[in-house]
């Protein structure tokens, strides 16, 4: 079932960054904690692994961990989990670090990476051995998958499980010097072979691999395993509350057993239901194909979950957070509805973005009765939600553009834009008629001519008549010509995991691309990330693919649009 659901302990306002901090069940365990004495404080982190781009499932991630330090007054670590070289590069990290800050995360001077603590964990493994609690084990990689069993079967103790101590002191040191090849031994924890949790069955912690890290270089030949690795990293930074996915539920024993077997500080780990949106994939193990194989352009795609393709689409860290506050923290999966995103990108920018005249298929109109050579300039106000905003000149003269759609020569009922014979207002412009449609010899509509009314300047007539529609336009001979990108769903499924290869529901109409439109001239000196209204047609931003001459727009989200909706009513009686 997929709903739209706002989760069961969410917080009740719309924006998690306002002064109501709701209680929702992880901060409800946390208060607990905080009077029962088990912690006098609270320090959270987010722990990205840097093999990929931020998708907002991990802004919630984020979201929860800063969120719940910044109330408590506590401590937010950004750490980066790189314990995996051979996934791992720089531009990753430097993405993630952009993107946490500009989602409006701070985790001031604490920016943490595992890899600084590889001597202490091999400390930590050496430790282990000399308890008894680890071994050297010779086993291939498939032997190992074939001793530990199944959900149904206990496992199958390795040969090498009862190595002395010694040995595996000598032979993990000789492992750390490089004197083995890759796969030839790993470093077992030695907990339970017939554990029901498979995660305990003697699980590998450290592995050989002759691989530079991109921090630390050569110095290391051997590296340790993502689940010896993690609970070591909140212990060794002193991390109260380890808040992490659903996924991480069952590892939570083996964390248990490591910080106990080694005797060290322990953080309390809970765990909360991972961010699932409709028609889009969540996982970077997902999203990274679609890059790679060139269903979209980047990892900042503006189609893409991610937070640099929403960003660029001209979503505001402002609405992701507001949504993210009502999608809720919750311990069962979902799956919220993409159109709550939209709905929250919409209110923000209805507020903040000025508004702006752009035609983005454009139909020429030329104005019979107006003077060849004038130009006058009209005022226009730039956010009718926002007085403080002010108004701007908009240029008027003889030939326009308007929108294609905004024309038609036969019109349906309820059509009441333009047409042959009738009266329109040109926002904040004049009445117009139109007297005369030219067409081409296909048959198409390639111009219109009217007429205007000069006592209409400003858009309203002395004499009261009233019309039934607004149109926006601009002027031919002072519009900017644009490149518009218009978005659609990644996906034509609401959960395209369900197909065989989520790729199969790629959406191929997720992208179309207008040109040429033409812009208001007010939009000349807009940088990339410059995001406004274009009114009646939706929400858009500047795109970084602009240059010096060619301004291209992303349209980040649509009006509601009334006429689709008779449109659809009309269809359904039919
Ligand atoms: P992916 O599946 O995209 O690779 P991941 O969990 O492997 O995600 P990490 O870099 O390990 O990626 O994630 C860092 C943190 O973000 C983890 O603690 C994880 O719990 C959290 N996280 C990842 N995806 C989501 C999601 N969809 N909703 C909530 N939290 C998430
Ligand atoms: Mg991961």
């Amino acid at each position: 079932m997929i709903s739209a659901r706002t989760g069961q302990n969410n917080k009740t306002n719309d924006d998690p960054t306002g002064p109501d901090r709701g209680n929702d069940f992880i901060r409800e365990a946390i208060d607990e904690d905080l009077k029962t004495g088990r912690f006098d404080h609270v320090h959270t982190r987010f722990p990205p692994e840097p093999n990929g781009y931020l998708h907002i499932g991990h802004a919630k991630a984020v979201w929860i961990n800063y969120g719940i330090a910044r109330d408590y007054d506590g401590k937010f670590n950004l750490r980066f989990d790189d314990t995996n070289p051979t996934k791992e590069e720089e531009e990753y990290v430097e993405s993630i670090i952009e993107d946490v800050r500009w989602l409006g995360a701070d985790w001031e001077d604490r920016l943490c990476f595992a890899s600084d603590y590889f001597a202490q964990m091999y400390e930590y493994a050496v430790d282990l051995i000399q308890k008894g609690k680890a071994y050297v084990d010779d086993l291939t990689a498939e032997e190992i998958r074939e001793y530990r069993g199944t959900l149904t079967e206990p496992g199958k103790e390795s040969p090498y499980r009862g190595r002395p101590i010694e040995e595996n002191l000598d032979l993990f040191e000789r492992m750390k010097n490089g004197e083995f090849p890759d796969g030839a031994r790993v470093l077992r924890a030695k907990i339970d072979m017939a554990s029901p949790n498979l995660n305990l069955r003697d699980p590998v912690i450290y592995r050989i691999l002759h691989a530079p890290h991109h921090r630390t270089g050569d110095t290391w030949c051997i590296y340790p395993m993502y689940d010896w690795a993690h609970g070591l990293e909140d212990s060794i930074e002193g991390v109260t509350h380890s808040l992490c996915s659903l996924e991480f539920e069952n590892h939570r024993p083996l964390y248990d057993w490591f910080l106990d077997a080694l005797g060290i500080y322990h953080p309390r780990q809970i765990e909360f239901a991972r961010l699932n949106m409709t028609h889009t994939v969540l996982s970077k193990r997902w999203l990274g194909p679609l890059a790679q194989e060139g269903y979209v352009s980047g990892w900042d795609d503006p189609r893409m979950p991610t937070l640099s393709g929403l960003r660029r689409r001209g979503y505001t860290p402002e609405a992701i957070r507001a949504f993210l506050g009502r999608a809720g923290i919750a311990k069962t999966d979902s799956i919220v509805d993409v159109q709550l995103l939209e709905h929250c990108v919409r209110e923000h920018l209805n507020k903040t973005a000025p508004r702006v005249m752009a035609v983005l298929r454009p139909l020429k109109v030329v104005i019979d009765n107006y003077p060849d050579d004038r130009e006058e300039e009209l005022d226009a106000v730039n956010n009718p939600e926002d007085a403080s905003a002010g108004t701007r000149k908009v240029p008027f003269s003889k030939v326009l553009y308007i929108e294609q759609e905004d024309f038609m020569e036969d019109p349906p009922k309820k059509f009441y834009r333009l047409a042959p014979g009738r009266e329109v207002r040109l926002r904040y412009a004049y009445f117009v008629t139109c007297v005369d449609v030219v067409k081409s010899e296909k048959g198409e509509v390639i111009e219109l001519h009217c007429t205007y009314d000069p006592e209409t300047r400003g858009g309203d007539a002395p004499d009261g008549r009233k019309v039934k529609s607004t149109l926006h336009w601009v002027s031919a001979k002072h519009a900017l010509e644009a490149e518009v990108r218009l978005y659609d769903h990644l996906f034509t499924k609401e959960n395209p995991m369900e197909e065989e290869d989520y790729r199969a529901a790629f959406n191929p109409a997720s992208l179309e691309v207008l040109s040429p439109c033409y812009v208001e001239p007010s939009l000349r000196d807009a940088a990339p990330g410059y995001r406004c209204q274009f009114e009646r047609l939706g929400y858009f931003c500047v795109d970084s693919d602009s240059t010096g001459d060619k301004l291209v727009l992303n349209r980040t989200v649509t009006l509601r649009d009334e006429w689709a909706k008779i449109q659809k009513q009309q269809q359904k009686r039919k």
